[in-house]
């Protein structure tokens, strides 16, 4: 049976059931969710948002400062201001489906210190992760109103007709391809983490959604800019990839090197707290590259003087450090960059829509707000800011008189799947991607990287796995994103540039 919706929304995390969540208090009903899983969200830690009832006098002019300056001044500033603007929105739209968030004891929201904000902002959940309490309050809601959210659903491609999005491909549960119909489609699809060996993502976000994207013929901004978190648990095995959360630098957390020295108070005298991501990687990788590191190539975080029951206030961190031998009031903690989010994605205006009409993109899937480095907890709130305002955008469209009707014919469903062919292929490529675009980056590298994936592409089998082919499509586009871009900013630091060698020489002191 044909299935079709007035919007279509392919993600269930925190952009995906923001947008669903505020297409129906906008009179949308029809709404179809298809996501594999849950993605980042349900790891959300820290959210930030500007609330009226901050003591420290916190604004929304503030906060889009903090956003422009973190990414390095080329965050589109108009995409910037409109979500700091809409920051109390966002807050407001989860209060309302039901998000509990932590409180003081006079009742006020517990906010946290984190990186890249000049004031405490950023709201949390102290009996779980806030991620997790925003899944199943908005699921649950969703759900008790006729939306249900379809999981295991994996979206292949964005169908378009004329230069409009009509609906789009996908594997649905069963394994079997079919097209779902939409002249609303909604990519709420989440980042690229897995075309890289280790991050600190899920499984179900996998990356070719880049190629889905730009198959779709949509433009794609900002994709040379991946996000390491800096403090990711590099030992013992059953804790590797646990972020330790950068708000622990605002509850007093110190980072030493292999000689104790707190290295980051050369370059931050007044003190860790606060620290940009971008900063704290590195001095981190400084430290390693001066023979100063762990012996997993990282550094120590130390909590020992901290407070059991703050540690306790971050319970998945501290429980899986705990459950794997490590008494961090008592040892020294292991941590390190990891591949951990991106802040490029499809380029859209200011109503979240691409260049493609009715194809829309929000949260981690589309670019322009963090430019070259995004403010921690910001990833959260962008997500829930964008999914709010491409909502009230597309049901608008779902009610204007020029709102089409989906595809009348049905098109062909087309995927190809060979797993030799994925495996001859995939592996390779991801490899490249962590050769080529780790922080430091060289454009010879860069160039080997480009010519290897085009040759890859070029293959005749290539054609017999469409993931393989995207996947290697998108890994890319970020290496020619990366060769593009010759300056260094946030985390692509290009060496092979007279000026960006120079800046790197006077940062790391050679
Ligand atoms: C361990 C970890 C900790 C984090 N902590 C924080 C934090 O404390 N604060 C913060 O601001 N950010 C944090 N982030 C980043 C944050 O989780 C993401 O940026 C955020 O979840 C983005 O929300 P989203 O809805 O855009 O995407 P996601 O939450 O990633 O959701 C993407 C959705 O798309 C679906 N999907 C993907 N591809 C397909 C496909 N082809 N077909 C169908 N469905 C698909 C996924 O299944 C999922 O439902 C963290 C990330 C990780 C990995």
């Amino acid at each position: 049976m044909r299935r079709e919706h007035d919007v279509i929304i392919v993600g269930a995390g925190l952009a995906s059931l923001a947008a669903a969540a505020r297409l129906y208090e906008c009179g949308v009903t029809d709404i179809g969710i298809y996501a594999d899983s849950f993605g980042g969200t349900p790891y959300i830690a820290a959210i930030n948002f500007v609330l009226p009832e901050n003591p420290y006098g916190d604004s929304v002019k503030q906060y889009a400062k903090d956003m422009l300056h973190a990414g390095y001044d080329i965050g589109n500033r108009e995409l910037v201001e409109e979500m700091a603007a809409n920051s109390l929105n966002g807050y407001a739209l989860l209060r309302r489906w039901g998000v509990e968030f932590a409180k003081n004891e006079d009742g006020t929201a517990r906010l946290r210190h984190v990186s890249g904000h000049t004031w405490p902002r950023s709201l949390c959940c102290t009996t779980e992760l806030i991620g997790v309490e925003i899944v199943k309050k908005l699921t649950d809601e969703l759900s008790q109103k006729q939306i249900p959210v379809h999981t295991g659903y994996e979206c292949l491609h964005v169908l378009t007709k004329d230069g409009h999005a009509c609906g789009i491909t996908v594997k649905n549960p069963d394994g079997n391809i079919e097209n779902i119909y939409s002249p609303v489609v909604i990519a709420g699809w989440g980042g690229v983490g897995n075309l890289f060996g280790t991050s600190t993502y899920p499984g179900d976000i996998r990356g070719n959604t880049l190629a889905i994207a730009k198959e779709a013929g949509a433009d794609l901004i900002d994709i040379e800019f991946l996000e390491y978190e800096p403090m990711v648990v590099m030992s013992p095995p059953g804790a590797v990839g646990e972020p330790c959360p950068t708000a622990m630098l605002g509850e007093g957390a110190y980072l030493k090197n292999s000689e104790g020295e707190r290295f980051m108070l050369r370059v931050r005298p007044q003190g860790e707290a606060g620290s940009p991501k971008t900063l704290i990687n590195r001095q981190i990788w400084k430290e390693v590259d001066a023979g100063k590191g762990s012996e997993h190539g990282g550094v120590w975080v130390d909590l020992r003087h901290i407070d059991r029951e703050i540690l306790k206030a971050y319970p998945w961190f501290f429980n899986r450090l705990m459950d794997n031998g490590v008494d961090p009031n008592r040892e020294l903690v292991e941590v390190g960059p990891m591949a951990h989010s991106f802040s490029g994605g499809i380029m859209v205006d200011r109503h979240y829509e691409s260049k493609v009409k009715g194809f829309y993109a929000i949260g981690e899937a589309c670019g322009g707000i963090h430019g070259g480095c995004r403010c921690a907890g910001n990833a959260a709130s962008q997500a829930a800011v964008s999914g709010l305002l491409c909502a009230q955008a597309a049901a608008m469209a779902v009610g204007s008189s020029d709102h089409r009707d989906p595809a009348e014919e049905d098109l062909p469903a087309v995927y190809a799947e060979n797993k030799a062919v994925f495996e001859a292929f995939v592996p390779e490529a991801r490899e490249l991607a962590v050769k080529a675009l780790g922080i430091y980056r060289h454009g010879d590298t860069l160039m080997q990287a480009k010519t290897r994936l085009e040759e890859m592409l070029g293959k005749e089998e290539m054609g017999q796995d469409t993931k393989a082919a995207q996947t290697v499509a998108s890994i890319h586009l970020m290496v020619c994103a990366a060769l593009r871009r010759e300056e260094s900013r946030g985390t692509h630091m290009r060496l092979d540039f007279p000026e960006s060698r120079k800046e790197f020489e006077r940062e790391f002191s050679i």
